[in-house]
């Protein structure tokens, strides 16, 4: 069973503690979902949790999600989502990308995005609030918005990210 009682706080804390454990620990531990990286563990519990606060059920296990971190080939590009009607949705996340980046919500904006496409089924979100910032995670990146997803915009950009279903 899904456990939705772990606050945001201490899912950080927890990442904290896996990131500071041994490579078999964190196996151990954090294997929740059984086809997805154990780094992306704590992202894609935490994907769930927000759905859940708004009253949407997700279980990324039971809609096999895969979750890798790899080399993706393209420049720039820092995840994807593959998905198609024969094959598991599968979300591939830049290795350069993941090490050069190791700020929680930049990773999280990432996932969360890619989660976007492969278990909500969302396509890209265009467009700019005044202030000149995105108004959706789910932006393409070529449009002239840039990304403002921090802890004081957080709660407004999952709230659109979950609402525009
Ligand atoms: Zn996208």
């Amino acid at each position: 069973m899904r456990n939705f009682q772990f606050s945001f706080p201490l899912t950080v804390l927890l990442f904290l503690l896996f990131s500071s454990c041994s490579k078999d620990e964190i196996v151990e531990q954090a294997n929740f979902f059984p086809n997805v990286a154990p780094e992306l563990q704590t992202y894609f519990e935490e994907f769930e949790y927000q759905g859940a606060l708004r009253s949407i059920q997700i279980n990324l296990a039971d809609a096999n999600i895969i979750g890798k971190i790899e080399e993706l080939g393209e420049e720039h590009v820092a995840g994807q989502c593959t998905y198609g009607a024969a094959i598991d949705n599968e979300i591939t996340i830049d290795k350069g990308f993941w090490n050069d980046f190791p700020q929680l919500l930049v990773r999280e904006m990432v996932v969360f995005h890619e989660l976007g496409h492969c278990y909500l089924d969302r396509g890209h979100t265009e467009g700019a609030k005044s202030n000149g910032a995105c108004i959706s995670i789910m932006r393409s990146g070529l449009g002239d918005c840039f990304d403002n997803y921090n802890s004081a915009t957080r709660v407004a950009y999952l709230d659109e990210l979950f609402s525009n279903l």
